[in-house]
């Protein structure tokens, strides 16, 4: 792949190729078996800047362009599907809205959250409003002084380990959503149990309960129901992160499914010499390098402030999309291997599972690229 990338990009994709080829890999089976948040590497990603990477210097980020950004999401990806999305959204989902509309006393925890020190999360999601936000049934109360929230969130990533939440709620008093900020350590939040699920296990997942939590004024993030036009400001981004998700999975099932076919051997000869398994090897190559060029282009056109949302959404589709038929293909070359624990390939197509749905499912995406077409 040759996508012009500058020095600095280069550096940083071999920084955390080389971190997860030493550090993640030989760690990714026990991260997905033990259904636990992988703190220790988590901490070590943080020692990377990965958390500051798209903040601004004067908020001690590093200020990279989602380019590297996303090359560096390819490789943790690629290592563990996991570590991958529990570092996405401490860098990205968990941070942004503190970073851009949080005062002194919230960015106290946007500083600690860029060296992995407090752990946050997003509270959107909830049993009746997936897809649909405008659904949720969330309630902020307002106060003189601040307001009373009550509601039940759901798929919350990291919130078993979670310090803040960012939380999506309405109000009496306005149409849209509003952002609030949460610690976790508030009287009447409750963390539910952990949703056990069958991929990306080590990015745990749970309820999240609130019951008549007070929280003081300063705890709105901007303006009260102006909580999705913020949410629209990153949207672009976190479509062209789960886009670079997909990529690094769907390269762990291509490399592992080469490196297999040129060794077994089946009726005399190595597997890679049937032409109908090398057939399989160049769709999958067609559609990895596809992904991952497109998925680097929607990002340049973020990096240089031009309209992105149209690709983002294709990005995020077709990349998700590709790395689920990839995980496919890839487990059929290892066949009966493909299906055992021992390998990598059972948990890589289990985890591709997961980009159909976060960022957007398919369905929604096509519905909005169409959408777009018709303006
Ligand atoms: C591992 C994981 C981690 C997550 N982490 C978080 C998190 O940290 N914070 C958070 O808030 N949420 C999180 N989510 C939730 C995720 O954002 C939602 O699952 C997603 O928005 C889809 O909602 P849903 O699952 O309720 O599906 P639904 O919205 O109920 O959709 C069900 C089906 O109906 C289809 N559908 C829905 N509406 C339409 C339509 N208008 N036209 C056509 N088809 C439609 C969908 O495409 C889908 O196939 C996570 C989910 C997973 C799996």
């Amino acid at each position: 792949m040759n996508f012009e990338l500058t020095e600095l990009q280069q550096q940083i994709q071999q920084t955390f190729k080389d971190f997860v080829n030493r550090k993640v890999l030989p760690q990714a089976k026990a991260i997905d078996e033990n259904r636990e948040f992988p703190m220790q590497l988590f901490k070590e990603v943080g020692d990377l800047d990965f958390f500051g990477m798209r903040y601004p210097e004067s908020a001690g980020g590093s200020q990279m362009d989602i380019v590297s950004y996303c090359l560096a999401v390819i490789e943790l990806s690629r290592g563990s599907l996991s570590l991958a999305a529990v570092c996405t959204m401490q860098s990205l989902m968990a941070t942004y809205f503190l970073n851009r509309l949080g005062d002194k006393e919230i960015k106290g925890y946007f500083n600690e959250a860029l060296e992995g020190k407090k752990i946050g999360g997003i509270c959107m999601t909830e049993p009746n409003a997936g897809s649909d936000l405008f659904g949720i049934q969330s309630k902020a109360e307002i106060l003189d002084d601040g307001f009373i929230l009550s509601g039940q969130k759901t798929w919350v990533t990291s919130g078993p380990v979670a310090d803040f939440l960012t939380v999506l709620a309405k109000t009496d008093q306005t149409e849209g959503l509003s952002i609030f900020f949460v610690p976790t350590h508030l009287e009447g939040v409750k963390i539910g149990k952990q949703i056990e699920k069958l991929g990306v296990r080590g990015s745990v997942t749970c309820e999240v309960y609130f019951d008549q939590v007070r929280l003081p004024s300063n705890y709105l993030l901007g303006k009260l129901g102006d909580g999705t036009k913020y949410l629209m400001e990153i949207l672009a981004e976190i479509r062209i992160m789960t886009a670079a998700l997909s990529i690094g999975v769907a390269t762990a099932a291509f490399e592992d499914a080469l490196q297999y076919a040129l060794e077994r051997k089946q009726f005399g000869q190595v597997i890679y010499k049937f032409q109908a398994v090398k057939m399989k090897f160049s769709e999958m190559k067609v559609q990895l390098e596809t992904a991952r060029h497109y998925t680097l282009y929607a990002a340049s056109l973020s990096d240089q402030n031009l309209p992105r949302q149209q690709e983002s959404m294709i990005a995020k589709l077709y990349a998700s999309e590709c790395a689920n038929t990839i995980c496919d293909q890839a487990s059929r070359i290892l066949a009966s291997y493909g299906f055992a624990d021992d390998y990598s390939l059972q948990r890589y197509l289990r985890d591709a599972r997961f980009t159909l749905i976060g960022g957007g499912t398919s369905e929604i995406l096509k519905l909005n690229i169409a959408k777009e077409l018709e303006k």
